[in-house]
């Protein structure tokens, strides 16, 4: 029998803490999932679900996006994206009965633990201007209500139409076809706050802003570089594939300043032998300072030129632009201080150099720990630089490997969920669609913020996601959203982001992936885009959760006949009623979808879907500026920490994905029951004077002197790097100033935030 939703908010945080884990996944991974599946779906309905995951006639998990093997397990799913599917398909349910129960200031007193294990959102509800309850509307009325706030705005750039990564490829291209006929390009998204850094990068020195890698390079290279990732929490059937790459003969170097379980050793739970025994993954553990990942590739890059016959030259010499300014600044770095900045030692650089120069085929994987620094993209190339060198890009077993969150959110930029599109895809929605799409660039998710702060957007509507949790300077980030006019929520759970609204708000409860989707012309699939560009169907089996629900492509086509009218020529009741007729215009609009309906449903090539072009791999053609791969030639950069203060990363615990709280543990790392936890380092806790246990206020440090203050954390003291220091996230994101933001990407620097320490008052 499912368990009943928590009535009171068991946040009360009091964490235990014991010795961290040293294996991730085995039986302790298939307990978690069970205990957790049964208490939100039961017995029989975990069973039901849980088996149709990733599998080729069932759904895509919603969790991460890692791609599907070739050859299906009958249990195709990991612990995490078991709580996924099990938050989606769970049987609580959240009635107007709740919201009559619940005012929005209760409910914006509760944890987003507690708000997210109420359950499924089963009616469209508004909260008029004034009212301090969500009521029931109707969804014509809800349409009608943002139709009204649009038609009185300004201009459309004073609305703004978010994506969070769940969102399908057909839900995605109707939504920014919506907006973009609207006359607007503010289309931020959760990429802008996690690997918008990476693409702008590899756009730039590769020409293509993803990665290259597909899971058969994996089982091919000879080097993996798992760099600022913990795969054993954030994509775990990773692990597997680590797994049969070291089978191959690989050797894995892990680049982090946190030793993670994961990454130590994996317990594959698909066999007796994994369960038990496992097996180890690292070969060296380089445990960086934060930030100091451009400084240590920079370290390799310069001992391989210096090293006679380690560069491919033929392939630089055909097939690069920049080398020579690159070597020339590479060669020049300063040893001393580029070390500092790794925190590493010079054995450990040379030990990482012998297994570099031992590669012929070597990848580099990546995730937030590049990505969300103010040098993320200098890091990222200087990544690159280091690929190039010795030709590791367009060969088999060798490439870049930036690992995506969100199940979609590859796909959904490809679908142009962009706010700085590509001249060439507005061409082809101009020729295809008959409209003039607006020029010039939208916001991102920071401008976003700022717009909303200034009163220069009015109107927020989001595809999914919980923007206020996930994005960084919170109370800026609160205030500003309370300051629209209408706030729009497209869900399937409750989240804080329907706590914090504008003058009147709307919650308009979608299908989840796992939900059968029943249109005019019968049984609707979707399609997805995995990190590495593979796309493939994914189809609902569930009864949904209430007959109330919309999915998200009907959600979007009755806004737009809504919005726009008649005077749209784009065919809204079309689309709605049979999604194989966006995935037509997709094809016409999109490089790479060509026959699109025929190669997602075949499945002749691909278990049922395809592989995305990609030129730098497929051809070692490389469509930048130059016609070349690009070296880049820039200063080293690396975060200052003044005395007595630590760097701070905010992270995930193992019972969360982005702002899903699973549940209050932290199981590898020992944590349990409780997240305001901040991880120090022993000696770093010695030198401030922080007993273990002691409580904290973390207060953040930076330039514009405004006081960030997150309150009551228990000191742990953890075997991060020295002067490092970390703790969960959303919590933490009050510590990030809102204008501290990645050059070029303008991603929030989350993971590198100067903090002080301060003795809670509470202790
Ligand atoms: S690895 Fe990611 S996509 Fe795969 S089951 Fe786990 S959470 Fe889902």
């Amino acid at each position: 029998m499912a368990s009943k939703p928590p009535k009171a908010d068991p946040v009360q945080d009091a964490p235990q803490v014991t010795e961290p884990k040293h294996a991730a996944a085995g039986i302790p991974a298939i307990g978690h999932t069970l205990r957790i599946a049964q208490q939100q779906m039961g017995v029989k309905r975990t069973a039901l679900t849980l088996l149709r995951v990733n599998q080729k006639d069932g759904f895509d998990c919603p969790g991460c996006a890692w791609p599907e093997p070739e050859h299906r397990h009958a249990a195709e799913f990991c612990e995490n994206g078991a709580k996924a599917v099990a938050e989606e398909a769970t049987l609580r349910r959240v009635t107007p009965e709740f919201f009559a129960a619940h005012s929005v200031a209760d409910l914006a007193t509760r944890s987003g633990y507690w708000l997210g294990q109420q359950g499924r959102l089963t009616h469209p509800m508004h909260l008029p201007e004034g009212g301090d309850h969500y009521e029931p509307v109707t969804w014509e009325r809800a349409f009608d209500i943002i139709a009204e706030e649009i038609a009185a705005l300004g201009s459309p750039d004073e609305a703004l139409f978010y994506t969070s990564g769940r969102t399908s490829n057909e839900a995605a291209f109707a939504y920014q076809l919506f907006a973009r006929e609207l006359g607007t390009n503010n289309l931020p998204d959760c990429s802008n706050m996690c690997h918008e850094s990476s693409g702008s990068a590899l756009s730039e020195t590769i020409g293509v802003g993803k990665g290259s890698v597909l899971l058969e390079d994996l089982y091919q290279a000879d080097l993996i570089v798992v760099a600022g990732q913990n795969p054993g929490t954030n994509h775990p059937r990773m692990l597997s594939a680590l797994e049969k790459a070291k089978a191959n003969g690989a050797k894995i170097i892990s680049v982090n300043p946190l030793p993670e379980a994961g990454l130590e050793r994996f317990k594959n739970p698909q066999t007796p032998q994994g369960m038990l025994k496992g097996a180890a993954l690292n070969d060296l553990f380089l445990q960086i300072r934060i930030g100091g990942d451009q400084a240590l590739f920079r370290l390799l890059n310069k001992l391989i030129l210096e090293t006679e016959g380690a560069v491919d030259q033929a392939f630089v010499d055909e097939h690069t632009h920049g080398y020579e300014e690159f070597a020339t600044q590479a060669r020049a770095a300063d040893w001393d201080e580029t070390l500092a900045a790794t925190g590493l030692t010079r054995a450990e650089i040379d030990e990482a150099l012998r297994m570099v120069l031992a590669s012929q085929r070597t990848i580099v994987c990546w995730a937030m720990g590049l990505t969300q620094h103010k040098h993320s993209v200098p890091t990222i190339r200087e990544v690159v630089n280091f690929l190039l060198l010795r030709g590791n890009i367009g060969r088999p077993g060798a490439g870049v490997c930036p690992v995506r969150g969100h199940s979609n959110v590859q796909g959904d930029r490809t679908m142009g969920i962009f706010e700085r599109p590509a001249p060439a895809f507005l061409d082809a929605l101009e020729k295809e669609f008959g409209f003039a799409p607006p020029r010039e660039h939208g916001y991102d998710v920071v401008q976003a913020i700022r717009a909303l702060r200034d009163g220069d957007a009015k109107v927020f509507f989001a595809m999914g996601g919980n923007f206020v949790s996930a994005s960084p300077d919170t109370d800026v980030t609160e205030a500003a959203m309370r300051r629209a006019r209408l706030t729009v929520h497209v869900s399937t759970k409750l989240n804080r982001s329907h706590a914090i609204t504008g003058a009147r708000a709307l919650i308009l409860p979608t299908l989840g992936r796992t939900e059968r989707d029943l249109q005019g012309s019968g049984e609707q699939f979707v399609t997805v885009e995995d990190s590495m560009g593979m796309v493939h169907a994914s189809r609902g089996r569930l009864e949904p959760a209430s007959t109330h629900l919309l999915s998200e492509p009907a959600i979007v086509c009755r806004l737009a006949r809504r919005v726009l009218g008649s005077e749209s020529r784009t065919p809204w009741e079309e689309f709605e009623k049979d999604y194989a007729t966006i995935r037509d215009r997709i094809a016409r609009v999109i490089p790479g979808f060509e026959d699109f309906n025929a190669r997602v449903t075949d499945s002749a090539g691909r278990p049922g879907g395809f592989t995305l072009p990609h030129a730098p791999r497929d051809e070692r053609r490389f469509p930048t500026a130059t016609g070349k791969a690009n070296f880049t030639a820039a200063p080293v950069e690396y975060p200052e920490l003044p005395e007595g203060r630590l760097l701070l990363q905010t992270l995930r615990s193992h019972d969360q994905y982005n702002t899903t709280i699973y549940g209050l543990d932290d199981r590898y790392r020992g944590i349990k029951n409780g997240r305001r936890v901040v991880l120090v380092n022993p000696e770093d806790a010695q030198k401030l004077n922080l007993a273990d246990g002691s409580y904290v206020d973390l207060v953040g440090e930076w330039k514009d002197d405004v006081e960030r203050r997150a309150p009551g954390f228990r000191v742990v003291h953890y075997p991060t790097a020295r002067g490092c220091a970390a703790a969960y996230y959303p919590e933490t994101n009050v510590l990030v100033p809102l204008d501290a933001t990645a050059d070029t990407s303008n991603t929030p620097a989350s993971k590198s935030v100067v903090v002080r320490l301060e003795q809670s008052a509470a202790d």
